[in-house]
């Protein structure tokens, strides 16, 4: 299905986004474009901005906008991006969110929606605490409601899997805190744009992704 769709996926972390971006990605055949992604990638080749990233990254802390701002709108220049994109990750703040709406508005573009995925605070903290990344594909994994059929071995490609530095329960707790304090925001900004859709994120994978489809289509 090549339909001309942008979304802005939004949901704290452990709410599934990335699960689910990568999963609507292929469906509407389009880019699956995740800040976080963008900035560990920036660390694994060490580049200043993936030196600069780190710092914030480690204490669960927004990277600040401004050189978040040129990265992402930077990659949606790429041609793969002409005809959509799932955003996940990004905008986190309301800088962001305006800054990407000005872009897209001086190509008289515009976000098309918004999904909200809901998860209780606690579900959150229990499935960050257990979770498990491909070191080479990024497919994550859950100790115990998605493990791989052989421990530490991606499924896919066989890579290594990983646990990130910023899942351990402290700076959980503080990515959570800075979710609610500025991210949380977005919520309202979208709604006014009449552009959220809000879904249960505490069920299967695939009726989430069942639902997230149907919102998409509302
Ligand atoms: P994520 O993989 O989306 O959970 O992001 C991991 C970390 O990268 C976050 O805790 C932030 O430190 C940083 N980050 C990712 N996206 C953004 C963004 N849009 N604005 C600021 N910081 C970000």
């Amino acid at each position: 299905m090549t339909v001309p769709v942008r979304v802005v996926f939004l949901g704290p972390p452990g709410a599934g986004k990335g699960t689910q971006a990568k999963q609507l990605a292929e469906h509407f055949e389009v880019p699956h474009v995740a800040s976080g992604d963008l900035f560990r990638k920036h660390q694994v080749e060490n580049t200043e901005l993936g030196q600069l990233a780190k710092r914030y990254m480690e204490r669960g802390e927004l990277v600040p906008d401004g050189v978040t701002i040129s990265m992402v709108l930077e990659r949606l220049q790429e041609p793969d991006a002409a005809n959509g994109y799932i955003l996940d990750g990004f905008p986190r703040t309301l800088e962001q969110a305006r800054a990407l709406d000005k872009a897209l508005a001086e190509h008289q573009r515009s976000i098309d929606r918004t999904p909200l995925l809901q998860v209780d605070t606690e579900e959150l903290v229990r499935r960050l605490a257990g979770r498990w990344l491909c070191s080479k594909c990024q497919r994550p994994y859950h100790e115990v409601t998605a493990p791989p059929k052989e421990k530490g071995i991606c499924d896919v490609c066989g890579g290594e899997l990983m646990q990130r530095a910023d899942d351990q329960p402290d700076v959980v707790r503080k990515r959570l805190q800075t979710y609610e304090e500025q991210t949380a925001p977005l919520v309202g900004y979208y709604k006014e744009q009449g552009k959220l859709r809000t879904v249960n994120g505490d069920q299967a994978i695939e009726d989430v992704g069942r639902d997230l489809i149907s919102a998409m289509m509302e």
